[in-house]
């Protein structure tokens, strides 16, 4: 137990923990990288913390500089933390569609927000692209300069998980690991444990699971990007190749359906007291289907990638889920509070 010197070295080094329920089911071993015991409570912390120190070793990031960046709202908010800690100030663009809590945490770590409707990659308003162009603006106009963190394109993303997710699930498992599963917002994670577990044992199966509504499934099982449905998980569902997904080395995919999610993370908090978010529950599913594939034995990790409360108005809320058509756990609709 060693004292760190800032938030910054508070970032990684999460736990592997052991999923009973689905690992008990399959005869294999899930396990659950703990990425939301990150400070910013989600998986992005660390991508966060290499496009920052990346810019600043490159010196296009000067101290006291503004960072700019679109995001679904667990990068912002790792940019925001960590800029906090260095000095930094943090411009976020958010798709509207993206839950209350999420922009409430943004605004509370002191990001400024700037809000806009949730439009397609090709559409010049979508969020991404609005981000690009205010940073070039911020850039000419900011004391300090301002960069573009551009966590999609931008292979520092990548980095992070090939320096050190990928290391500490090799140490965790002693290297008996024979799958490893991921959705893809950016393709960071993905790509990048991919790339990293394949340098210490080319043999380990690398799976992509993916939400409906994503092009990425159709893509690595047909060679073709094609898009079909919906879904409310949020932070996945990608529609293009990434430069942080170009090469990555992905064996297997799946399609997961919103319903198979959702089920997954409502057992994994009412049987093993883990609080998570939608995109763990595609995760798990696709670390359970994985393990059907690769058959009993065998070790699988996914990634628990973000903590629960972060969408109590959605998907712990009856109501919204009704609205999906989806199924709503007994447990959910109990009343609150009991005075006795
Ligand atoms: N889950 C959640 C909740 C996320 O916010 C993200 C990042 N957008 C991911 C999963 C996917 O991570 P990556 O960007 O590394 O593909």
């Amino acid at each position: 137990m060693t004292i760190r010197r800032t938030l910054l070295d508070a970032i990684g080094n999460t736990p592997l923990i052991r999923l009973n329920r689905v690992s008990d089911e399959t005869g294999c071993e899930i396990l659950g990288k703990a990425e939301f015991m990150n400070p910013g409570q989600s998986v992005k912390d660390r991508a966060a913390l290499f496009i920052i120190q990346d810019a600043l070793n490159k010196g296009t990031l000067k101290p006291g500089g503004t960072v700019v960046e679109g995001t679904a709202g667990n990068t912002g908010i790792g940019l925001a933390l960590v800029g906090n800690a260095l000095g930094l100030r943090t411009v976020i663009v958010i798709p509207d569609t993206q839950s209350q809590e999420k922009k409430d945490m943004l605004r509370l770590a002191g990001a400024e927000l700037v809000e806009v409707p949730a439009v397609a990659y090709a559409n010049p308003n979508n969020y991404v692209k609005v981000s690009g162009r205010l940073a070039a603006q911020l850039a000419k106009t900011e004391k300090n300069g301002a960069v573009w963190a551009n966590q999609f394109d931008n292979v520092a993303n990548r980095q992070a998980h090939i320096e050190t997710t990928a290391p500490e699930i090799w140490e965790q498992t002693q290297g008996k690991i024979d799958g490893f599963v991921s959705a893809v917002g950016t393709g960071g994670t993905l790509a990048g444990v991919g790339i990293g577990l394949k340098a210490k044992n080319p043999g380990i199966t690398i799976a992509l699971a993916d939400p409906p509504g994503a092009a990425l499934f159709s893509y690595y099982t047909t060679g073709e990007l094609k898009a079909e449905g919906s879904s409310i998980t949020e932070g996945i569902g990608q529609g293009r190749i990434t430069a942080n997904l170009e090469g990555a080395p992905v064996d297997k995919a799946y399609q997961i359906p919103d319903a198979e999610a959702v089920k997954i993370v409502f057992d994994l908090l009412e049987h093993e007291g883990l609080c998570l978010g939608g995109s763990t529950g595609t995760n798990v599913a696709g670390a359970v289907r994985l393990a059907k594939d690769l058959g009993r034995g065998c070790t699988i990790v996914t990634v628990l990638c973000d903590y629960g409360t972060r969408y109590q108005s959605k998907l712990f809320n009856p109501a919204f889920l009704r609205e999906k058509g989806l199924p709503v756990p007994a447990w959910l609709e109990r009343p609150g509070t009991v005075r006795r």
